[in-house]
């Protein structure tokens, strides 16, 4: 069992995505400021390679491997952003990659993950047991598994975008941050604890599947039946041995956010700041207007931890 994830371990993450992650902008709107009362940083991740955070994460874990597992090559399964993560940085390290993926995952997802040059093998997801399927394979050609997020490579990848904000605007009084199975969020709390050590860190989740809520207040991981909500990047069942162990220690709750306030959020973010975000990257913003947390005269960072959702998808959220 590896060691948990420490700060030191972002920082070293950090030297290896130089020259290869996007370091991404930290955007305000005097709008949001005003609406809040508070001055608002978001870290801009739908600007990231492939569009989202999650590059950082697998190409830290990618470049920790040794001669041998390079060659044999990497294994994950994801129906999402984790995919295509780990398809691109593959690709950099020239290193084979192969996907599961499931059969009724879009299209799109699955034509930019083999784009990038990963090789993608489709499941039943009713039928096969996706982890089971995956160690056979990876049992069968020597494959290493780099999962979505319970890895502390993975976790110190994420944790590089929460360090790139601080380095950048100083100390904040609070962070909000997109939660599905807690990699982004534990690494998030770890660099807030050194960097900006009063700074309330909170998870925020999709109020349909509130897991991680429950898991954070109970003590215990908690586990549901994947949730329905627009916010596909965080349709996760639990969280992770590796992520609880961090979040239970360095954050300081967990809030939920509903679909119609992540559309509100997207819509402000196409019309007043003029980009695109997925559902799931809007989940911290939402919370900092509707989760309930005094925020007046305060320094908020926001992770907008993704911008991949299709335009016409898009169109028919903001529609609705
Ligand atoms: C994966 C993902 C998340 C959730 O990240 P975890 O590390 O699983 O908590 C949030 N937003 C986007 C855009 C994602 O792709």
């Amino acid at each position: 069992m590896p060691t948990s994830p420490t700060y030191d371990d972002v920082l070293a993450a950090a030297l290896r995505l130089q020259g290869h992650a996007h370091r991404t902008p930290v955007l305000t709107s005097r709008t949001a400021d005003q609406r809040l009362g508070a001055r608002l940083f978001f870290k801009c991740e739908n600007f990231q390679r492939m569009g989202a955070f999650k590059f950082r994460g697998a190409f830290n874990a990618l470049s920790r491997f040794d001669a041998a597992q390079r060659q044999a090559g990497v294994i994950t399964f994801s129906s999402g952003n984790h995919a295509q993560a780990i398809a691109l940085s593959a690709q950099l390290l020239g290193i084979p990659a192969t996907i599961l993926m499931p059969q009724d995952a879009p299209q799109t997802k699955i034509d930019a993950t083999r784009g990038y040059g990963g090789e993608v093998i489709l499941f039943d997801r009713f039928r096969q047991d996706r982890e089971s399927l995956t160690r056979e394979l990876a049992g069968q050609r020597g494959l290493t598994l780099i999962p979505p997020y319970d890895h502390p490579d993975v976790i110190a990848g994420q944790g590089t975008a929460a360090k790139e904000l601080f380095d950048e605007v100083g100390k904040l009084d609070c962070l909000l941050v997109p939660l599905g199975g807690g990699g982004l969020l534990a690494g998030s709390a770890l660099v807030a604890r050194a960097l900006s050590p009063a700074c309330q860190v909170y998870g925020v989740e999709p109020e349909a599947g509130n897991d991680g809520q429950q898991s954070f207040r109970s003590g215990a991981i908690v586990h549901i039946e994947t949730p329905r909500t627009i916010a596909d990047g965080a349709q996760t069942q639990h969280l992770g041995q590796h992520t609880f162990a961090v979040i239970r220690r360095d954050v300081d709750d967990v809030l939920t956010a509903s679909d119609a306030q992540l559309v509100e959020a997207m819509r402000f973010f196409a019309e007043r700041m003029k980009m695109l975000a997925e559902p799931t990257g809007c989940l911290g913003f939402a919370a900092a207007c509707h989760g309930g947390l005094a925020l007046a005269g305060k320094r908020v960072g926001i992770i907008v931890s993704g911008g991949n959702v299709d335009l016409r998808r898009f169109g028919e959220l903001l529609a609705s």
